[in-house]
């Protein structure tokens, strides 16, 4: 009898551990192919690059600015076990996304007991003393102005640099608030209105003023974008109200305290943040600390009626969404994009069928990591204002480095930049093919965004000044040449035996005129 009943527990677990063991198998597979993928999409980007970066000195500039942010840097440290062809073979046999997220776990601070950027919180002034919540969130002569303006919430292209005056100068405030009304979200989570707007209020003062790009008009201009692209019909009723919370929430906080640097720079300055997180999407992590940490500030708690189980799960979402931000993830992200777009399952509806967490999350991180890269998609008045304003936040950060003998960032040096040419770069290496695979995933709904795209690309073409003839560059070649040889000295030591100054000819200071619009 016993030893039947326990042969009988043996067979049972047989089965059931190589079911299990099936299924693990089948996850890795699944995991292996998007990892291939992304290293297969990295090769291809390189390749790409280094046909574009030989086309000119511009070209070089501009290939290393994409390469340096959109690529992970692991690939490039001198680690044997991290060269592509072992990524690729260690991708047969490992499941990418667990170890990554385990890295993530094993490399955070292990005790944070102050969060560098958070003001001490200053009682009373961010919040509301009297009884009503102004209408849009936020306290202005022009509520009924800013009200207009408003109304088009709903819409791609809405004119947030108004908002930001009408507002004053509370763009994310009222952009959140209004969003978060539009779909009962306060009502349905339980979220008092006045705790809303003074968390709201406290976030965008942690949001860094000065900062000619990363200020809070950006974070508004996402969350606004985030709010755009949930309507999406493709995703209609795909999103619990929990998730839907989770993604404004995450394009809210998704930059505060910004310092208006480059992960890169705060790396190599061996910054407080980059030994705070050991280099590991030091911003990213840090903008997820700060925003937690200001939730626990008195009469911040937005989530305060929630169950604990729907706190951690939408702290969880948060953070997988915010850590996605960090661009030397792109081309992973769109690799499991495009896979998914392979094998896109549809319900009878016609709208997505995503039924697990990886899926669903997948596609949230994509939607916010598109809206933070949606700039050159908006009307071009609109993409050519940040454009003007994140390069002017490059060349601050290229004037500091300059300034302390440091390598300048691809992209930083004013007096080398060329603006035009870099958009195209851009939209042609990582915006187009991104917001292409997301325009499949939602098909036809995307469609317009797409188009607005495409024109921009070809306005940005259209203003690339033409390069000198070949005879005027042979004169200012001649004319830069004792520059050169001092400077040739110094690229070789670095290891560049092509001698280039990064100077490029005719695509000087002149386009540097469009920073700072
Ligand atoms: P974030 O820094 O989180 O706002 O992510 C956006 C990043 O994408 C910026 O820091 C830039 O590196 C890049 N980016 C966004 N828009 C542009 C643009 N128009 N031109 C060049 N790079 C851009
Ligand atoms: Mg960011
Ligand atoms: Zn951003």
């Amino acid at each position: 009898m016993v030893r039947q009943a326990s042969s009988r527990v043996e067979t049972g677990n047989v089965k059931d551990s190589s079911r299990y063991l099936n299924y693990l198998r089948t996850l890795a597979d699944l995991a292996a192919m998007a990892g291939i993928v992304a290293v297969q999409f990295k090769r291809m980007l390189n390749k790409e690059l280094s046909h574009f970066s030989e086309s000119s000195k511009s070209g070089n500039q501009i290939s290393e600015y994409i390469c340096s942010t959109f690529l992970d840097k692991q690939q490039e440290l001198d680690l044997p076990s991290l060269r592509i062809e072992d990524a690729v073979a260690a991708t047969a046999n490992v499941d990418v996304r667990a170890v990554k997220k385990k890295d993530r776990v094993q490399r955070g601070p292990a005790a944070m007991s102050h969060i560098s950027g958070v003001k001490r919180p200053l009682t009373h002034t961010n919040s509301f003393t009297g009884e009503r919540v102004p209408l849009h969130g936020v306290e202005t002569p022009h509520e009924e102005q800013l009200g207009k303006l408003l109304s088009d919430i709903d819409k791609w292209g809405i004119d947030i640099f108004r908002i930001g005056e009408l507002s004053n100068n509370r763009p994310l405030t009222c952009v959140a608030y209004t969003a978060f009304q539009s779909r009962d979200l306060l009502k349905s989570l339980a979220i008092p209105p006045k705790t809303f707007v003074t968390f709201m209020m406290t976030l965008e003062d942690h949001y860094v003023k000065d900062n000619p790009f990363h200020n809070s008009l950006h974070a508004a201009d996402v969350t606004q974008s985030t709010h755009t692209l949930l309507n999406t019909p493709a995703l209609e009723s795909v999103f619990t109200p929990l998730e839907i919370t989770a993604a404004l929430f995450a394009a809210t906080i998704h930059d505060v305290d910004h310092p208006g640097l480059t992960n890169q720079f705060l790396i190599n300055s061996s910054s407080e943040l980059a030994l705070m997180y050991n280099d590991e999407s030091v911003l990213e992590n840090h903008h997820l600390a700060v925003a937690f940490k200001l939730l626990q500030n008195e009469g911040c708690d937005i989530f305060v009626n929630m169950t604990k189980k729907q706190r951690q799960t939408l702290r969880k979402m948060v953070i997988d969404m915010v850590l996605s931000t960090d661009m030397s993830k792109h081309m992973s992200l769109l690799a499991d994009l495009k896979t998914m777009v392979e094998t896109k399952k549809v319900a009878g509806s016609g709208v997505l069928l995503l039924d697990n967490y990886t899926d669903r999350i997948q596609v949230l991180e994509n939607l916010v990591h598109c809206a933070d890269l949606s700039n050159p998609t908006k009307p071009l008045p609109l993409y050519r204002k940040w454009v003007g304003l994140l390069m002017e936040e490059f060349f601050l950060q290229g004037d500091r480095e300059r300034d302390q003998n440091m390598d300048i960032s691809p992209m930083c040096d004013r007096h080398s930049a060329t603006i035009e040419k870099s958009q195209v770069g851009f939209i042609d290496y990582i915006v187009h093919p991104l917001w292409e695979t997301w325009a499949d995933l939602v098909h036809p709904d995307a469609q317009d965004i797409l188009d607005t795209l495409e024109e921009n690309r070809d306005w940005y073409q259209s203003m690339i000044p033409p390069s000198p003839p070949p005879a005027e560059q042979q004169q200012l070649a001649s004319e830069q040449q004792s520059d050169d040889r001092i400077r040739f000295q110094v690229t070789l030591e670095e290891g560049d035996e092509s001698g280039e100054t990064g100077e490029g000819g005719g695509e000087t200071d002149e386009n540097a005129g469009e920073a700072g619009m």
